[in-house]
């Protein structure tokens, strides 16, 4: 049986720790959340993932790590300080704030009161000041998305690689954004993790890669484990796009709260290089942007035949580290209804442990010894985090590793001491061999290929 209950979810999280509500011992901040043990892991293995898929795979995409604090400047010239808002509504009986697209019948969803305020804008950016001065006058922000740094690194890649076009720029990072009710666990949260890829094409090619996009992105999410029937692909309405977007499709995913946007590709068109860059009246730029004369850089590219300066088109597939997290999670739940067994059938390139070594007897110093040494040797094949569980019954470690999606567990008994063999338990089909320590290193690092 596949889950789709967040109460579920929710308290195997917390249970078996992968998150836990952020300041927690001071009641908890509404929109944040902490990554325990088993959480970060599966968070950087589903990182690791896309990193692969995307710069190590491939040979047009160079990685970038740029800074979360962003100077005004590039915040104002991005439009984000005038248009990256949401609609505000206050009710004005029960003091609740609301983004008016979750009013219930024009209607309060908290008191039902109809005695509501206009709606009006309100900015997701976080500001904060920087150096020892907060007179206002040197603010910048918590970047609201990883996209605006890759804009203005462009020629800083450009020069240092000698790329030619097509070629991409990915990162992967925090992003902020203060939404006015954080909500569906962490679906909507104020803190969380992109992963962006700026793709620079010739403006005229942007559609035909704006597909291309489509298609692959929706097919990593595949590979990843996520069902396709519980995948869609919506293009946005006109007027809902982005300032920047010329077109955006989303990839939605039937998430236990709804179906809702996992990531959005869109077409940033010129918008941003020319938003950023220097001597803007010298391009015939497509998009609407504010008048900037401030910057000291080109952001453009020579044609090599004509020798004229173009500004190149990019196409962005940006997702959400914490949404793909609850879609995977989602995914992975199951429970045999027979012995209710609880098991997070992850992939094994995203669990977060990939084996646990079992000692037969908890604290018998030769059969713990054994087991350290057989956990030191996979764990230098470099496959990921390999578990010595030194806490007991067998039983009640199968069930854990069960519910954190360990695919293999491995005990060592009295037989181990003698011949060094192992057994070895297999997480989807609970079935076990017996294994020498040469077969164990085959079969694990095969398992893992
Ligand atoms: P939504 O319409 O759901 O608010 P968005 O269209 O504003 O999302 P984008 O600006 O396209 O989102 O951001 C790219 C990705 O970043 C989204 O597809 C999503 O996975 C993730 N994301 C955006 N906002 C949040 C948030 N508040 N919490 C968690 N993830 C987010």
């Amino acid at each position: 049986m596949v889950s789709s209950s967040m109460e579920e979810l929710v308290s195997l999280c917390k249970r078996r720790g992968f998150i836990f509500q952020s300041n927690d011992i001071y009641g908890g901040v509404k929109g944040l959340y902490d990554y325990g043990p088993m959480g970060v892991e599966l968070k950087n293995n589903l990182k690791s993932s896309w990193w692969k898929s995307m710069i190590y795979e491939r040979d047009d995409i160079e990685g970038l790590d740029a800074s979360i604090l962003t100077g005004r400047e590039v915040l104002k010239y991005s439009g984000h300080e005038d248009t990256f808002s949401d609609p505000l509504v206050d009710c004005k009986s029960c003091k609740s704030r609301w983004k008016s697209d979750q009013l219930i019948d024009k209607s309060c969803p908290n008191c039902k009161s109809k005695d509501l305020t206009d709606p009006r804008p309100f900015n997701l950016m976080f500001k904060t000041s920087i150096g020892p001065v907060d007179d206002g006058s040197s603010f910048a922000y918590l970047r609201p998305e990883t996209a605006q740094q890759i804009f203005t690194n462009f020629k800083n890649v450009l020069d240092s690689t000698s790329r030619v076009l097509p070629f991409g720029i990915a990162q992967i990072g925090k992003a902020f954004r203060n939404e006015i009710t954080p909500r569906n666990f962490i679906f909507r949260v104020r803190e969380f993790e992109q992963m962006e890829l700026e793709f620079f094409v010739e403006p005229g090619s942007d559609e035909k890669w704006h597909k291309y996009w489509i298609e692959s992105r929706y097919h990593w999410w595949i590979e990843q484990g996520i069902n396709k029937n519980r995948l869609e692909l919506n293009e946005v309405n006109k007027n809902d796009l982005s300032h920047y977007s010329k077109a955006t499709v989303d990839i939605m995913y039937n998430f236990p709260h709804g179906k809702e946007e996992l990531e959005g590709i869109a077409n940033r068109t010129d918008f941003d290089l020319a938003s950023h860059t220097k001597n803007q009246k010298d391009f015939n730029i497509s998009s609407k942007v504010l008048k900037n004369l401030k910057s000291t850089t080109k952001l453009a590219i020579q044609n090599l035949e004509d020798k004229k300066w173009f500004i190149p088109y990019v196409i962005e597939p940006s997702a959400g580290v914490e949404r793909g997290f609850l879609a995977l999670l989602n995914e992975a739940y199951t429970v045999d209804d027979k012995n209710s067994r609880i098991v997070l059938a992850l992939k094994p390139h995203l669990s977060p442990i990939k084996a646990a070594v079992i000692p037969l007897k908890r604290n018998n110093d030769k059969l713990v010894n054994q087991a350290k040494n057989i956990k030191n040797n996979l764990q230098k094949l470099g496959l990921g985090r390999v578990m010595l569980e030194n806490s007991g019954n067998i039983g009640k470690n199968y069930r854990r590793h069960d519910e954190i999606g360990t695919p293999l567990c491995i005990t060592v008994d009295f037989e181990t001491l003698e011949d060094k063999s192992v057994t070895i338990r297999d997480r989807d089909t609970m079935k076990q061999q017996r294994l020498s320590p040469e077969q164990l290193k085959n079969y694990y690092q095969k398992y893992f290929d």
